[in-house]
């Protein structure tokens, strides 16, 4: 038996596993298939890493990311684990060549790869013939058209791994819905798995969602927030030309701050110098598209900054989780306009092929099939095709797989070479359009998801966790907007503190603890008159007795309670609003009723969290309608 602990200490340094590293590793190490959904930080790849190097055979980790590899392998050589590798098309064939050698002759224990590798008949041969212990599937979301992130190379899995019969299979992924789950389980064929949610929350980001009029409303909301942040950052805008109007925007108006920006429409070299120049701190903010993603693994960003509406909540919460890693304060706001909606639905169009194209595909590959009956050519040439591009043909080629109509013998980096049954594709046709129309219709039906979580006037962070099927356990004190209404004025972390700090030192100071002292307690037994007090003190609106109408809130009589609040209300000083809080937690609903009223008199704004908190937990009707009403009249959004 192996001592696990000991091993991790022995390879890794750390002291001990963190959340369920150990049970994942445990099931691994049992044969078992595992589905690890973890939040980005948790520690995924040491699930993995560690049995790797005690499992007799390879382990075989299907990764997205080019770079991503290339860092996970750089760590764990710099840790003194020589026998990792990867294979990926940014190496020259004869490296390839050499490290599938090593592979065989029992020279790695662990090989990341791109999911386009399992297109090679060569490389799966070689997985033929050589022992793997652990097939992993990272960033598993990729494999389920309802994903956000849906990628037709992470189809190929499921093959390969019937095709290397019962070796365990974790599939790793940081966002994952109930129907991604599914699709992670049938297509990767992962019957009776042990499955290990640690949880979505994240309570050390704090979320801002602010709609603006125009596009220079965003922007100048934008500026103000960036002048009061501290630290990296990172702002999302929807395209390429925006993201370098915003960065261009930006080095003008903050000619002290490093800023850049990064897009898929830049050089390598152009977007590695902007990567580690962020890394590495000397960057501070980058303005990015999503293209600055996965693999971003900077544990001190301390904002993220969406300026348009993202694509689906999976994308956005992927994004703003890049924020906080090391659990320190970080704020995630999201500043958009209801235009930004039209510019996705014109985007979402244009990545999905249109029946015309459809028939270009069709017409190209006819012209490209020899006299042995197979299709050869290169990828390359292929996203010259009018009207074609990387995702359009990929997207047409796995439909055409899914109905027998083409099959790829060989797709390994820009060679082709596919059996491709035209007449079968052609009477299909109505059929594939139909597939790819769903496949919209649902990503609409993701953005519009967004929509109603920037919109909703409920808690930003139960908004989100009850997306993932999860209920929030413990609120933290520095929540969303919603919650702490203080961040909609004043959107920075030290300041949302101190706001919520000296809130509560108004309340402690103005409810001091002899107010529950058992002396009080005797003199309100006379509730009934006390409760008559109460209204004439009302009728008179006299300020003076307000004093004795907060001693009054405390009475165990419901009528008195009932009366002080509602003649506190008709007195109508602000600073009476205090003492009214807690009545809202009251247990009976008529004198939360009267102190929602009263509040309502008083029409301090500063009230809208209590309401709001109020509005999550009520159960009556009336008082529902009423703080919804009052949240209506107060604060925008809501
Ligand atoms: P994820 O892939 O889940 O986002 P990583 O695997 O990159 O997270 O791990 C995040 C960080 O946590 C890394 O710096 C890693 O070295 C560290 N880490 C992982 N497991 C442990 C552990 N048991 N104890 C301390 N640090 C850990």
């Amino acid at each position: 038996m192996v001592d696990l602990q000991e091993t991790l200490q022995k390879l890794f340094g750390f002291e001990d596993f963190r959340g369920a590293q150990r049970e994942i590793i445990e099931a691994l190490m049992d044969g078992e298939d595992v589905l690890g959904i973890m939040t980005t930080g948790a520690g995924k790849s040491l699930c993995y890493q560690l049995p790797a190097m005690i499992l007799p055979g390879v382990t075989l980790v299907i990764s997205p990311l080019i770079a991503l590899m290339q860092d996970q392998v750089d760590q764990m050589h710099r840790r003194g684990m020589l026998e990792a590798t990867f294979i990926n098309s940014s190496l020259p064939p004869s490296e390839v060549r050499n490290r599938m050698e090593g592979m065989r002759v029992g020279g790695y224990k662990i090989v990341y790869v791109a999911p386009e590798r399992l297109r090679s008949q060569e490389f799966l041969k070689l997985l033929h013939d050589i022992p793997i212990s652990l097939l992993v599937v990272d960033e598993a979301h990729c494999i389920s058209e309802w994903g956000h992130d849906f990628r037709t190379d992470y189809l190929q899995i499921g093959v390969v791994r019937e095709k290397l019969g019962n070796v365990p299979v974790l599939a790793l992924t940081a966002t994952a819905t109930r129907e991604v789950q599914e699709d992670i389980l049938i297509h990767l064929r992962m019957q009776n798995c042990q499955q290990f949610v640690t949880g979505f929350d994240r309570p050390n980001i704090t979320f801002i969602f602010q709609c603006e009029a125009t596009r220079e409303d965003k922007y100048r909301e934008a500026l103000a927030f960036l002048r009061k942040q501290r630290g990296a950052g990172i702002i999302y805008s929807s395209s390429r030309n925006e993201c370098e109007e915003v960065a261009r925007f930006l080095q003008r108006a903050l000619p002290d701050d490093p800023v850049a920006f990064y897009h898929a429409g830049l050089y390598p070299e152009e977007r590695k110098q902007v990567l580690d120049g962020f890394m590495q701190g000397r960057i501070r903010i980058v303005v990015a598209t999503n293209a600055f993603g996965m693999g971003i693994d900077k544990p001190d960003i301390r904002f993220v900054l969406h300026l348009h509406v993202p694509s689906s909540v999976e994308g956005y919460y992927q994004e703003a989780g890049r924020a906080g890693r090391d659990g320190k304060p970080s704020l995630c706001m999201t500043i958009y306009n209801e235009q930004d909606r039209a510019i996705h639905h014109f985007f979402m169009k244009r990545e999905f092929p249109t029946e015309r194209e459809f028939d270009t595909a069709c017409h190209m590959f006819h012209a490209g099939i020899g006299e042995d009956g197979l299709f050869r050519g290169s990828w390359r040439e292929m996203l010259r095709w009018p009207g074609l591009d990387d995702d359009k043909l990929s997207l047409l080629v796995h439909h055409w797989e899914n109905i027998g109509g083409l099959e790829m013998i060989d797709f390994t980096g820009d060679t082709v070479i596919a059996r491709v049954d035209l007449e079968r594709i052609r009477s299909r046709r109505l059929d594939v359009m139909h597939a790819i129309e769903r496949l919209k219709l649902r990503r609409f039906g993701k953005l519009n998801r967004m929509v109603e979580l920037l919109r909703a006037p409920v808690c930003h962070r139960e908004g989100i966790l009850s997306y993932f099927g999860e209920h929030l356990r413990v609120r933290p004190d520095i929540c969303c907007d919603v919650c702490n209404a203080e961040l909609k004025l004043n959107p920075t972390l030290i300041d949302a503190t101190l706001g919520a700090l000296d809130w509560q030192r108004i309340l402690d100071d103005l409810l001091p603890e002899d107010v529950l002292d058992p002396r009080m307690a005797a003199r309100i037994s006379l509730s009934m008159t006390e409760g008559e007090e109460a209204y004439r003190v009302g009728q008179q609106k006299n300020l003076d007795e307000l004093p004795r109408l907060y001693e009054l809130l405390q009475s165990p009589s419901v009528t008195t309670r009932r009366m002080a609040c509602s003649a506190i209300g008709k007195i109508g000083a602000p600073q009476a609003a205090p003492y009214l809080l807690p009545m809202l937690q009251d247990s009976n609903p008529q004198v939360r009723q009267y102190a929602l009223k009263a509040l309502e008199k008083i029409g301090d704004r500063r009230c809208v969290p209590a309401v709001a908190a109020l509005l999550r937990r009520e159960e009556k009707d009336y008082n529902i309608r009423q703080a919804r009403q009052m949240l209506a009249t107060w604060g925008e959004g809501y």
